[in-house]
């Protein structure tokens, strides 16, 4: 039987009759002839609920028993997923991380998986089991604690599923009918994509696009998984919705693919820092460690054999920043003159591969951007995004305006 990785996420279990439609919806495809790998999230809500009594708790939690707590939800999902299914006569069972087992690192709150043996799902399919409900976010180590991937991390066990499986395809079901070339709250012209390259999604997703956890799309490209991102809410089977594949699936041509926000940008700055070797590496190594995601950097020229060094990093790692580079420089490690700390930004960016191939992208956004009267404070590029931190309050215009300037409503 050919096999099928289904994915729902929370608002797509969020009660017992939307239980029902996706339940309606794998049948659907085991009527097809697919045997189905069917991952699920908790039901809406509930793991901010359920990280809300934990952090209630303590605010200084022991991180094995945030896991403990936190992976609940999707136990109960599946449970109740398998029970509707066999409600409506699809022989299938559900499977807590544990039992598979799917075994992770250590890294709580941030697992990473380490394997995902077949022989237990496989015996059951062999069985006669047409559907194995497997609760997603969720793994458990060698030394059997309970861990979770991180948020959204349901995606990323559904694609690991289907790479482990070999599985046709992996379709992620959601309250979006697909990828789109922004977000759609911020600009009316957004169109959805029908195909999206690995690569574009994955600068998608880690910009703040949050249709699919990065990992998931890291994973799919490495072991080359098509990934289908579409809306349970849709009538009908699992055709449209957007395919995120391999680039050299993709026949239109068009050179930018989408516009990516992210509204909760800090701009840092280190001012005064002595320009030697070793600087940066005495920076950025305590800020690694203190769990700051640093994005953008920039190092100025220098002046007197002082610089300044600015990067960006999530608003709400501010304060730990804040505190990395203070203990480096109390322990002699680094010296700075002073911080100062912008959480006013936003960071904007433009994603295609055509950029590779492409030159004027950077120039044309930039025009855009003048042509708004927006100011653009830091500006980094890669080979295939070119990103800017601007004032979060011209966050929706520039957006708008970068849409507009690479004609992204039409179709290419
Ligand atoms: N329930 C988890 C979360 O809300 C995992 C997921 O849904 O992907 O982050
Ligand atoms: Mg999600």
């Amino acid at each position: 039987m050919p096999l099928l990785v289904m994915k729902f996420g929370g608002t797509s279990v969020a009660d017992l009759a939307r239980i029902r439609n996706a339940a309606g919806k794998v049948m659907a495809e085991v009527e097809g002839g697919h045997d189905v790998i069917l991952i699920v999230s908790a039901m809406a809500g509930k793991t901010n609920e359920l990280v809300r009594w934990v952090s209630d708790i303590s605010p200084f939690y022991d991180a094995r028993e945030y896991d403990a707590v936190v992976s609940s939800g999707e136990n109960v999902t599946a449970g109740l997923m398998a029970l509707t299914l066999q409600e409506m006569g699809v022989p299938a069972r559900s499977w807590q991380g544990w039992q598979v087992p799917i075994v992770t690192t250590g890294q709580h709150g941030a697992a990473r998986f380490i394997e995902i043996p077949r022989e237990a799902v496989d015996r059951k399919f062999a069985e006669g089991m047409k559907v194995a409900v497997v609760a997603g976010f969720q793994g458990v180590t060698r030394e059997g604690r309970i861990t979770t991937l991180g948020r959204g991390g349901s995606d990323t066990t559904a694609v690991a599923f289907a790479a482990a499986f070999g599985a046709v395809r992996c379709d992620i079901y959601t309250d979006v009918d697909g990828v789109y070339t922004t977000d759609p709250r911020i600009s009316g012209k957004a169109r959805k994509l029908d195909r999206i390259a690995y690569e574009e999604m994955l600068e998608l997703a880690s910009l703040g696009a949050k249709v699919l956890q990065t990992r998931s799309v890291e994973l799919a490209m490495r072991y080359k998984v098509p990934v289908r991102v579409l809306s349970s809410f849709t009538p009908g089977g699992s055709s449209g919705g957007t395919i995120v594949c391999d680039e050299e699936d993709i026949v239109e041509s068009r050179v930018v693919a989408g516009i990516a926000h992210s509204r909760e940008e800090a701009k840092m700055t280190l001012q005064g820092v002595p320009d030697r070797p070793g600087i940066a590496a005495g920076i950025f190594g305590p800020l690694a460690e203190a769990g700051v995601n640093v994005d953008m950097i920039v190092q100025n020229i220098s002046e007197g054999g002082l610089t300044d060094m600015t990067f960006s990093c999530p608003t709400d790692q501010v304060g730990r920043a804040e505190r990395a580079v203070s203990e480096a420089r109390a322990r002699g490690e680094i010296a700075f003159a002073g911080l100062v700390a912008d959480t006013g930004v936003a960071k904007v960016s433009v994603v295609g591969i055509g950029m590779r191939s492409h030159t004027g992208v950077a120039a044309t956004m930039f025009r855009a951007l003048a042509g708004e009267g927006i100011n653009i404070k830091v500006i980094t590029t890669s080979e295939i995004k070119v990103s800017v931190l601007i004032d979060r309050k011209y966050m929706e215009l520039a957006v708008q305006a970068l849409h507009d300037a690479f004609g992204l409503d039409k179709a290419a």
